[in-house]
């Protein structure tokens, strides 16, 4: 896949998932929203996820989740799989698994 598209693929899943994430566990629960429906925290991860694979060093781009240089900061690698996970489970449960095999494939 080039480059290009691997990202704007990758960008989109992460919105999904942090979406999903964030509003069954902060804005549900009360957390105030900051921008877009995500809560300042969510919204700052977002930002710095789609950061890190704009500027990624590799060609052909792999999925992070499957990257061995791994550029993300330890904390924000382990939120960002977390998420994965919550999320990946709760749209399997709410019959979105065409989102999963997007993410996957
Ligand atoms: S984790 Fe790996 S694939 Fe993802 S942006 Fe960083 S270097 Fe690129
Ligand atoms: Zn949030």
């Amino acid at each position: 896949m080039k480059k290009s598209k691997r990202i704007e693929k990758d960008n989109k899943i992460l919105k999904k998932f942090i979406s999903v994430y964030c509003r069954e566990n902060h804005i549900k629960k009360g957390v105030e929203e900051y921008k877009d429906g995500y809560c300042k925290d969510c919204y700052e991860l977002l930002q710095y996820a789609v950061k890190r694979n704009e500027l990624c060093p590799l060609e052909p781009k792999p999925q992070c989740k499957h990257c061995k240089v791994h550029c993300y900061s330890p904390k924000n690698r382990q939120k960002i799989k977390e998420i994965m996970k919550f999320s990946g489970i709760y749209l399997i449960k709410h019959g979105r698994i065409d989102l999963i095999l997007h993410y996957i494939f």
